[in-house]
């Protein structure tokens, strides 16, 4: 298999062309087909295996594929990614924007240890795609400045790491926030049982995968 054979819309095989992806890694090739059909996805993988486009490539596809576009509305986003590091978090948005130039679609990154007004004014107009960590996130949406109600798509990204730095009451939280009514794709380098189960609570009918 390769990328071309996927379906995805022109303007990102032509991303990723510039960016000199031919072959999907085996992550991509299970994962990226049931997630452009809208499936919840539970994976298994470590970084290092193209995981980010993995869930950024489907995501990126469905939301140009739409009948009618849709916008993000003031204070709100449409994709959700959570990571539990800045680190992380910034590799992801960078990704998003990588394989999205050629779409008209924003991301936008927010994370703690940096002063959070400039992080508030970047989401007043809306966002398609929001990469945070779960902390800051919580922080903007006590302050108002964020709304989740709009969120179509929940990607939770190296779930166990976000469980090992201390983030299960936050990222509880969040999820409380999420319409019910999303695709949602988990990924982690390990599924111990308390992981499994969030997985469990957290997707619908899940195709699994894991490298
Ligand atoms: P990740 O596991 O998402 O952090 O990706 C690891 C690295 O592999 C990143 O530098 C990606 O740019 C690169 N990568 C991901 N998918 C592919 C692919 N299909 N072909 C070549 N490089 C890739």
């Amino acid at each position: 298999t390769q990328f071309v054979d996927f379906g995805l819309a022109a303007p990102i095989l032509k991303a990723l062309a510039e960016t000199g992806y031919v072959t999907p890694t085996p992550i991509q090739a299970q994962a990226i087909p049931p997630a452009m059909e809208g499936r919840d996805l539970c994976g298994i993988a470590q970084t290092g295996t193209g995981k980010t486009a993995a869930f950024a490539l489907p995501i990126l596809h469905r939301l140009v594929s739409e009948a009618t576009p849709r916008r993000a509305p003031r204070g709100g986003c449409r994709v959700l990614v959570l990571s539990p590091t800045r680190e992380l978090a910034s590799q992801i948005a960078d990704s998003f924007r990588d394989y999205g130039k050629f779409l008209k679609l924003s991301t936008t990154v927010v994370f703690g240890g940096v002063t959070i007004g400039r992080q508030e004014r970047a989401l007043a107009n809306g966002v398609d795609v929001l990469v945070a960590t779960p902390g800051r996130l919580l922080d903007l949406i006590d302050r108002r400045a964020l709304t989740l109600q709009a969120v179509e798509y929940l990607v939770l990204d190296e779930a166990d790491q976000m469980l090992d730095l201390g983030f299960i009451h936050a990222l509880k939280r969040i999820v409380t926030l999420l319409p019910k009514a999303r695709q949602s794709l988990f990924f982690s380098a390990t599924m111990p049982k308390n992981i499994a189960g969030l997985a469990a609570q957290y997707l619908r009918d899940p195709v699994q995968v894991a490298v």
